[in-house]
């Protein structure tokens, strides 16, 4: 079926054609997946445009839905792996787009686990090249799956995804705002991170009850290597839990000892008092690669302090 309105003077809308048609089937969109589908063939043509896709581009969509934004992608000449875990939405894609030889269509939860992709998902991507996402994504997962895509040893070079408000705000946040945390620092570690046109609940079917905005991320040039993420990710973990205390007290716990984190901190000229939520992305990868964190993560003990550090930086006792 085409996203295309009937013609005529007595016209249905596209998407009452599209409500009646799923209406017929007998679907009801599930809250749980974070079904709330675009219908409106000209902003996800837009929301196509706006992440510069190209012809070739190796694209992967995760939960194409009903395929909105499947079908300009493949306009635009991708190739598109589309992984979607309901499989009445499955038998649509199927029935609509089946033929078409750009796609690859992928009946799957996406993770596998919280921390892990499908297998066969990870088996379809890249293993090396440029290559992107762009995804109207489900709210339970999008946390989980941009940091675990960020992190894989061929990650993608660019995201264009459409989120919900406060995951975009969590993508963008800067230091010292209540948004900036984890998934922040992970992300912006290795992306720049830009916020997109914002969607009101109207431009979805169902409504959700909250706005959404696009995020576009581009790999940096200077992005941390796979060992360097997982340093950064354990050390920032780490530090959130504890977000509001004293930097001193929180390395010192994740060091287990407070003369180590004293060390460190003079070392590398970063104010003892600071508290870890108003860190910026190169403090934090500066701390992550230092002999002293890459020793606690090996599970040896950290040196101590280095010999003749400048104590007049050191902690205020
Ligand atoms: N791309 C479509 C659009 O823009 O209209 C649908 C977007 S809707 C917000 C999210 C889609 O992700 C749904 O089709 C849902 O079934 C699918 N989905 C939810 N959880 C998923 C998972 N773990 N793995 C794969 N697809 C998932």
């Amino acid at each position: 079926m085409s996203s295309q309105p009937p013609e005529g003077p007595h016209a249905r809308s596209p998407q009452r054609v599209w409500r009646e048609r799923l209406a017929a089937l007998g679907f009801h969109p599930s809250r749980r997946l974070g079904q709330n589908f675009l219908l409106d063939a000209n902003l996800a043509r837009a929301l196509v445009r706006d992440a510069g896709v190209e012809a070739g581009d190796f694209v992967l969509e995760v939960g194409p839905g009903l395929g909105f934004l499947t079908r300009p992608l493949l306009e635009a000449g991708a190739r598109v792996l589309a992984v979607e875990i309901d499989g009445r939405l499955l038998e649509i894609l199927r029935e609509d787009l089946g033929g078409h030889e750009g796609l690859e269509l992928v009946g799957a939860d996406v993770l596998a686990g919280k921390h892990e992709l499908d297998p066969r998902v990870r088996a379809a991507l890249p293993r090396s090249g440029p290559w992107r996402l762009v995804a109207n994504l489900p709210y339970s997962i999008s946390a989980p799956l941009l940091a675990l895509l960020g992190e894989l040893p061929c990650p993608p070079t660019a995201l264009d995804v459409l989120v919900q408000l406060e995951v975009a705000e969590r993508l963008c946040a800067r230091p010292g705002t209540r948004a900036w945390g984890p998934l922040g620092v992970r992300l912006q570690a290795a992306y720049e991170a830009g916020l997109g046109r914002r969607l009101g609940p109207a431009q979805f079917w169902p409504r959700p009850q909250v706005e959404s905005a696009v995020v576009q991320l581009r790999r940096r040039p200077d992005a941390p290597s796979g060992d360097q993420q997982a340093r950064l990710s354990g050390l920032v973990t780490g530090l959130f839990h504890r977000r509001r205390q004293k930097l001193l007290r929180v390395l010192g716990d994740l060091l287990g000892s407070r003369e180590a984190a004293a060390g460190l901190l003079a070392e590398l000229e970063i104010d003892p008092g600071l508290r870890a939520e108003t860190l910026e992305v190169e403090t934090l990868r500066a701390l992550a690669e230092s002999p002293t964190w890459k020793a606690r993560r090996e599970g040896s003990a950290p040196p101590g302090p280095p010999p003749t550090g400048d104590r007049s930086r050191g902690p205020q006792s």
